[in-house]
């Protein structure tokens, strides 16, 4: 039963009939875990705390750069050389007093990743990670335990994003789509942000899509990231889709 403040706090979304009271129940009884607090992880978790989502976990082991200021709008030029976790924490309470939020100030590494997974039962993950070592060691927590999984990635101009539902078995996986190769194990993400630049209102609308289909995820709505790449040219504002099929030759579910 939702509280005359939260009926007034998610007014609008509850008057939508896709979402309504029930929905707004669901969102408020979720757990999610954002990983990388950056240029996607800023819009994807703020949307996310003001929707009401129950309890938000925030992974991010760097600290402020005045560098990240550009694009990571969670950040102002005062937070420079601080824990990024922290200081998302403490934006998102500002902007949601009425929710629970986990900052952790450290590297997700799959060890850490898959013991978390495994004690707290969480709703959904969002990899708003910039590092492909990263995303294939989320892919195989995720996986492994079951979660659901909503990854996007921008370089440049061009987005990509792609959801996963683990809870069904015969879900394909990031690894079908992009198997690991041998080399990224050793060598640190070369093609990245840092290296290629990126236009920043394209991760704005990577990651505020990554909160759209989290909404949808959890409240049961259909989702359109589902076993689909979806990618945005931000030259041109085209959308493309490419249904994904599993791999039997899958390492991580083949
Ligand atoms: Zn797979």
């Amino acid at each position: 039963m939702l509280s005359r403040k939260q009926l007034q706090r998610y007014s609008r979304q509850i008057m939508l009939p896709q979402i309504g009271e029930a929905g707004q129940e669901k969102l408020g009884a979720a757990r999610v875990l954002v990983i990388g607090l950056g240029g996607l992880g800023s819009p994807a978790a703020l949307y996310l705390a003001a929707a009401g989502i129950g309890e938000l976990h925030l992974v991010d082991g760097d600290k402020v750069e005045v560098s990240n200021l550009q694009r990571q709008v969670l950040y102002k030029t005062n937070h420079r050389e601080k824990d990024k976790a922290q200081v998302a924490a403490q934006q998102l309470t500002a902007a949601n007093p009425e929710i629970r939020i986990y900052a952790h100030c450290r590297m997700a590494d799959e060890g850490w990743l898959t013991e978390l997974l495994s004690q707290q039962s969480f709703d959904l993950v969002l990899d708003c990670t910039d590092n492909l070592k990263i995303r294939h060691s989320i892919n195989r927590a995720c996986r492994a335990q079951r979660v659901p999984v909503i990854m996007a990635s921008v370089r440049g101009f061009s987005g990509q994003l792609v959801s996963f539902d683990f809870r069904l078995q015969s879900s394909p996986c990031y690894a079908c789509l992009f198997p690991p190769t041998a080399t990224q194990s050793d060598l640190p993400e070369v093609d990245n942000c840092s290296t290629v630049g990126v236009i920043g209102p394209a991760l704005g609308v990577m990651g505020s899509t990554q909160a759209l289909e989290a909404i949808k995820i959890l409240v049961g709505l259909p989702v359109s990231s589902l076993n689909k790449l979806q990618l945005f040219e931000a030259g041109s504002l085209e959308w493309r889709a490419l249904t994904l099929s599993g791999s039997s030759t899958c390492p991580v579910c083949g």
